[in-house]
């Protein structure tokens, strides 16, 4: 007979590690899947700012590995594993993984979102190879060389910013006049001279040949193009996209109600509309997509869901 879990827990960001900590602590049995890096979008962030009581040298991967140590010194079980279809028509839900079938009483759907795509010839064919979505990962490999950083938002801002540790020049490419990025952020990306801007211009194609060498640009103004070429010492140069995230709810579709962009529907407890299905964290329409909104969900979230197992699966226990 397969376990049945109290709770399981979709994804292994804040959200849900927060979740898995919550129900744990509730001593509620409890699994969290997650199908590629632990923590989400903050495993590849270099500073944690906004967190209460993250204060200098709070990187993502060190609050990550503390909330997991947290999650696992409490009983809650983790896994690897992509959950590629869901069964809720029964009182016990079902999700069927790439390695195995997990059965829950209760699940918490915290999958997060993923990084949102240039859409420009060029940006997978060099992904990996001067294409990046992760500055923490990947900024070493551009020490003393140039980078571009695409989009104007908090992410993009902070992440040129850290890449100044790292390259030589760093220049933001926005394709408004202004930045939407918080007025602080955007203070100290001013005042750093390693910081250039490209204001009202995309990015439209990347070429090379093995890696980038070099990049069509745009003035959306006044349309006119410019190729920029790597120096010829450099032969290459990085581009850092950060043009903003997209809900990983795809698997959800037609059972979870959720807005036209994807993201779940709920109410304040986390409730989506099948009973003992919760949603937490950046998959969610709400009005704040951060790390203390997302622990926050996932709190409210594991508390629900033992209420729910409390309530439904009582006799059996
Ligand atoms: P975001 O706030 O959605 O910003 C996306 C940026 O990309 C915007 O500047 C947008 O331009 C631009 N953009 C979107 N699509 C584009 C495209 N196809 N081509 C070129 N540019 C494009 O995303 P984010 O900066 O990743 O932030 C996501 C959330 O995380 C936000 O809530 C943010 O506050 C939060 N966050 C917080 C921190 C922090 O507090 N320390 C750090 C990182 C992220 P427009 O402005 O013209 O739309």
């Amino acid at each position: 007979m397969e376990k049945i879990y109290d709770v399981v827990i979709i994804g292994a960001g804040p959200a849900g590690l927060s979740a898995g900590l919550y129900a744990a602590r509730a001593k509620m049995s409890a699994l969290i899947l997650e199908k590629s890096k632990t923590g989400g979008q903050i495993a590849s962030t270099e500073e944690v700012a906004n967190y209460p009581g993250s204060i200098e040298n709070a990187s993502g991967p060190s609050l990550v590995a503390r909330m997991v140590e947290q999650c696992k010194e409490f009983g809650a079980e983790m896994e690897k594993d992509t959950i590629v279809s869901v069964k809720f028509d029964e009182k016990i839900k079902v999700l069927v993984g790439e390695k195995n079938t997990y059965y829950a009483r209760s699940v918490i759907a915290a999958p997060g979102a993923s990084p949102r795509l240039l859409d420009v010839p060029g940006e997978k064919e060099f992904t990996g190879k001067g294409v990046s979505y992760c500055a923490t990962c990947d900024a070493d490999f551009f020490t003393d060389f140039e980078v571009f950083v695409v989009g104007g938002g908090d992410s993009a801002v902070e992440e040129a910013i850290f890449m100044t540790r790292f390259a030589r020049k760093v220049t933001i490419v926005h394709r408004r006049d202004e930045l939407s990025a918080a007025k602080s952020i955007q203070e100290k990306a001013f005042k750093n001279p390693k910081i250039d801007f490209m204001w009202d211009t995309v990015i439209t194609e990347i070429k090379g040949d093995g890696v980038v060498e070099a990049i069509t640009l745009k003035n959306v103004k006044t349309g006119e193009t410019t190729e920029h070429q790597a120096h010829e010492d450099d032969g290459t140069f990085g581009i850092f996209v950060f043009v903003g995230y997209l809900p990983q709810t795809g698997i959800f579709k037609d059972l979870l109600d959720m807005d036209k962009a994807g993201y779940f529907i709920t109410d304040d407890n986390m409730k989506t509309n099948i009973p003992g299905v919760f949603a937490a964290g950046d998959c969610r329409v709400k009005s704040l997509r951060q790390v203390v909104t997302a622990v926050s969900d996932g709190a409210i979230a594991a508390v629900q869901a033992e209420k729910y197992v409390e309530n439904n699966f009582h006799d059996e226990a």
